[in-house]
């Protein structure tokens, strides 16, 4: 299968060379020819799959006719990460077109974006945000919309976007071709499918599961030990670049300082940062000046690193789907990758429902040499609050007695939210922890 089946004007089959695509992914088998048909899309398929180039490429090719320096391509994604990643791709694939694509999101200063806008171009990457400000302000003008694409659209939803995402609707013209793209199909996403694509054609890529090139593994660890298992982890196992998740902001920066402290070349990415250091995390990350990001959910949302060998999961995620996009972070475009995930004893019936997603056990390791015993900090009520010696990994100042038997990871405040289900059937493997395997 190659991309010549597709019939792609030259100057398009020019950019896919440059990219090194050689064949179509299957969402891109599925999806070009019906896109190139005019058709609306619903493509269920998760980040990874090739899925940008699935709706950039037709869209390149509808719009080598017609008018020029008009928008008439909008694709809203939920984050700037991701508009920025899909914004590169469309440069790469449609270099030779000449076709221009501006980013519009918030956190930055407005004018640059409206002097693109005013200098013209035909494709526009926006969050919602910033697009319905400067739609409001009579900035960017979407009447001339031929195509829709909204993607991530399960993200979006999660994180408050639809009210956004009607207002936007109603500012484009009716007749249009729509593409929604999502990993999932929460209730309200199909709805919202079913009010705005027109007998749309599904196309669906391994929906809600991690993508088979990544292998997975659990390391049972008590919370206030994690820090010390993450360091002492990355020193041991053969890696290029480590994505890092944490649950909380605040655990991300305090994890990277930890680490930095330790000597690692890390870097933080959580909501909170101003949008230079966001860019120079993400640059330094995808440029390997830090082999490390240690980053939220949200911030990592859209990152695309090629060369990402390993996600770790420092603090379980909170869904099985949000499992499902973190590990899609490795493993990109067939290359493989590891899937890491530390769990608390709290987080047993977790690993039961991403164990059901994924069809088989994952595996347990413990790290040789690793000293599970450690204490939790008096005081610390067993959180990982504890600081550690840089130098071993472990924390400091504190003795060596018994370790305690459960874990509470004082860091989770409240109930888990809902959707997360927390059964109380054994995690097979924890109790046996203490006994030493190799990690790879
Ligand atoms: P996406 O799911 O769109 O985020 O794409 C994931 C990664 O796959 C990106 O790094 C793309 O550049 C890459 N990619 C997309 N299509 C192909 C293809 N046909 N062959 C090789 N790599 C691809």
């Amino acid at each position: 299968m190659s991309f010549k089946q597709f019939n792609l004007h030259t100057q398009i089959e020019t950019g896919i060379e440059a990219l090194g695509y050689t064949a179509p992914t299957p969402i891109q088998l599925q999806s070009i020819p019906a896109i190139l048909q005019g058709k609306d899309v619903m493509g269920m398929a998760q980040t990874g799959t090739g899925k940008t180039a699935a709706f950039a490429l037709p869209i390149l090719q509808r719009l080598l006719s017609g008018p020029r320096k008009r928008l008439r391509a909008l694709i809203v994604a939920p984050t700037r990460e991701l508009a920025e990643q899909i914004h590169e791709a469309i440069d790469g694939l449609g270099r030779a077109t000449k076709l221009k694509s501006v980013t519009i999101y918030g956190g930055v200063n407005k004018n640059p974006q409206i002097q693109k806008l005013r200098q013209g171009a035909e494709i526009a990457v926006s969050c919602p945000g910033r697009l319905l400000d400067l739609a409001e302000q009579g900035e960017i003008n979407l009447s001339g919309i031929e195509v829709l694409v909204i993607d991530e659209a399960d993200r979006m939803f999660d994180m408050g976007f639809l009210p956004d995402i009607r207002k936007i609707l109603k500012r484009l013209p009716t007749k249009r071709q729509t593409l929604l793209f999502s990993a999932t199909m929460p209730d309200d996403i199909r709805k919202l499918a079913k009010e705005i694509l027109h007998d749309p054609v599904t196309v669906r890529v391994g929906e809600g599961v991690p993508v088979s090139t990544v292998s997975h593994a659990l390391y049972p660890v008590e919370p206030h030990l994690k820090t010390a298992l993450l360091m002492k982890l990355i020193e041991r196992t053969d890696t290029e670049s480590v994505l890092v998740f944490a649950r909380t902001k605040h655990r991300t920066t305090r994890v990277a300082e930890q680490m930095q402290r330790a000597g690692f070349p890390v870097a933080s990415l959580q909501g909170n940062l101003s949008q230079n250091r966001r860019q120079d995390a993400l640059s330094g990350f995808r440029e390997g000046k830090y082999q490390i990001l240690v980053a939220t959910d949200i911030a990592a949302r859209g990152i695309d690193v090629s060369g990402i060998s390993h996600v770790i999961n420092y603090d379980m995620p909170d869904t099985v789907d949000a499992y499902t996009h973190r590990i899609g972070r490795t493993g990109r475009a067939a290359k493989t990758g590891d899937a890491f995930t530390f769990v608390t004893p709290e987080d047993r019936g977790f690993v039961v429902d991403i164990e059901h997603v994924l069809g088989e056990r994952i595996e347990r390791r413990t790290l040789e040499d690793f000293d599970y015993n450690v204490p939790a900090p008096a005081g610390g009520g067993g959180s990982d609050r504890a600081r550690y010696s840089e130098r071993q990994g472990r924390p400091a100042n504190v003795s060596r007695f018994s370790p305690k038997k459960r874990g509470d990871d004082s860091q989770r405040t409240g109930p888990r939210p809902s959707g997360r289900r927390s059964g109380g059937r054994s995690l097979d493997g924890f109790s046996q922890y203490r006994s030493l395997s190799k990690a790879r």
